[in-house]
């Protein structure tokens, strides 16, 4: 039985009540509401409340959207930002603390801390990939440091839109958090507005649109991005671990996750047991026929359909394969002998294909990865601990994994964010309450010593005396 996804139309807010919409937030702001901690606690015990009270809706409206897997969607979707809600509320306190910091001998008596002050008003701006992860981790950064904030979920993935659009006014504070629901018109209207932070997430051409806009208003930004993560498989590796982890990564959400390994680079001698074991591991995991089982998703829509069919062409099917429009299925398909040049290779995949490309050694991999642009993931399955210092060392992309897909991206005690084309900044845990907060340096000097070196009249002794401190 095919899993039903269905297309709704996209929900909208009306453009002409959007610069009312962010008035109302920053009046709310500026009334200083936001600040206290008991208020900051107080929104994301309430956000908590909102998934634990709706979870099951919230994940029946990611099954209409995406035919998520109900485990991915609890995991990824919901359990992600309660554990986010969680650290913050254990260490929020201590992150707000002022930070006291040492005064250079010359400059005392004095004192020097650094301030955390919240930015503003803050524009979230989510893809639908992940659609409660992604609008809500970085909103519990911004609320944590104490910011009003305005959502735009995206318009994709409309189901899940509508009921966060009826959600959020529900639990949220209105005064100080708004949802704005719609696509394009409504977001060039949300970018025409002032906001002191924006933090976009999604493909790389609408984040060009996002920071010229955000440079009209010298608005900082936050630019999560995409782009081709590639995993690079050495000689000495144990293939049996490293088809499972592959896997993994690459066929939750049916491959539509950010830093889903996009192509593997195997060594060539390991290239047929891997094809092999990843062929096992699939058909363990999906039996003979993906389509029936409610633990392999469906593609977003039809564009994307149609767009990762066409891919297929790109290469020799050793697995899947199989396309079906009527529900926007992609069967988990491995593909080997690709060209460097095909399309596959040039663009993310965001689906469920994985092409398999052989070389000769790490170097050649190393080569590869740095001939295209800085990748949001990396990741290497190795048990030589020199090939894993080559690839940290000779590459640059967002964050790396060591025989491991995924996994940085769960460890709240790393940033997680992009590099080069793949975005900047970043954020998850204290790295996204300092995304959102201004560290303030704030001096105070005593007011009994008062040293006149500094002022008027600048003798020529003093010039002597200041060279000294050469
Ligand atoms: P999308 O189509 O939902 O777009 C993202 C947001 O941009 C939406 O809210 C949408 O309304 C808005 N938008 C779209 N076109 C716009 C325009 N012309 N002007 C202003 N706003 C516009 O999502 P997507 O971009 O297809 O998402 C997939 C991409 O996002 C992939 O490249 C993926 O790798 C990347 N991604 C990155 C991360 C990360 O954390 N770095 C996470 C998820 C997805």
């Amino acid at each position: 039985m095919p899993i039903a996804v269905e297309s709704a139309p996209a929900p909208r807010t009306d453009p002409a009540a959007i610069p009312e919409c962010v008035r109302r937030v920053r009046h709310g702001f500026e009334s200083g509401k936001t600040r206290p901690i008991a208020w900051r606690l107080g929104q994301l015990e309430r956000l908590r409340a909102l998934l634990v009270e709706n979870g099951d809706a919230l994940v029946e409206t990611l099954r209409e959207d995406l035919g998520k897997p109900v485990l991915e969607a609890w995991a990824a979707d919901i359990v992600g930002v309660a554990a986010e809600i969680k650290g913050f509320r254990k260490k929020l306190r201590r992150w707000m603390r002022p930070e006291r910091v040492a005064t250079p001998l010359e400059q005392r008596p004095a004192r020097a801390r650094i301030v955390r002050e919240p930015l503003g008003v803050v524009l979230i701006i989510a893809p639908w990939n992940y659609p409660l992860q992604l609008l809500f981790t970085p909103m519990v950064a911004a609320i944590g440091a104490g910011n009003g904030a305005v959502l735009k979920p995206s318009e994709v993935t409309a189901h899940t839109s509508a009921l966060l659009a009826k959600l959020v006014p529900e639990y949220l504070d209105p005064d100080c958090i708004a949802l704005v629901e719609g696509g394009v018109a409504e977001t060039t209207a949300l970018l025409a507005e002032r906001f002191d932070h924006i933090f976009y997430t999604g493909n790389g051409s609408v984040g060009r649109i996002v920071m010229e806009a955000a440079a009209r208003h010298l608005t900082p930004v936050t630019l999560e991005l995409g782009g081709k993560s590639p995993c690079i498989v050495d000689r000495d590796v144990d293939v049996a671990v490293a088809a499972r982890r592959i896997a993994w990564g690459k066929f939750l959400n049916a491959g539509q996750t950010c830093i889903a390994p996009d192509y593997v680079l195997v060594h060539r001698e390991r290239e047929a047991e891997l094809v092999e074991t990843l062929k096992q591991t699939l058909d363990a995991w999906y039996g003979e026929a993906p389509r029936e089982n409610p633990d392999f998703g469906r593609i977003v829509n039809d564009r994307h359909h149609q767009r990762l069919a066409a891919l297929l062409k790109d290469g020799e099917v050793v697995v899947g394969g199989e396309c079906d429009a009527s529900d926007r299925y992609v069967a988990p398909t491995l593909l080997r002998n690709v060209r460097f040049d095909s399309a596959l290779m040039r663009e993310e995949i965001f689906g469920p294909i994985l092409p398999i490309l052989t070389v000769r050694d790490v170097d050649e991999a190393i080569d590869v990865v740095n001939r295209g642009p800085k990748p949001l993931a990396l990741y290497v399955f190795s048990r030589d601990p020199g090939v894993e210092d080559a690839v940290v060392s000779r590459t640059s992309s967002g964050g790396v994994c060591v025989n491991a897909t995924l996994w940085h991206l769960a460890n709240p005690n790393l940033p997680f964010g992009g590099v080069g084309a793949s975005g900047m900044g970043a954020y998850h845990g204290r790295h996204g309450f300092e995304t959102f907060s201004h560290r303030k340096p704030v001096v105070r000097r005593s007011t009994r010593f008062d040293p006149r070196f500094a002022y008027p009249p600048y003798s020529r002794f003093k010039v002597w005396l200041l060279k000294r401190m050469l």
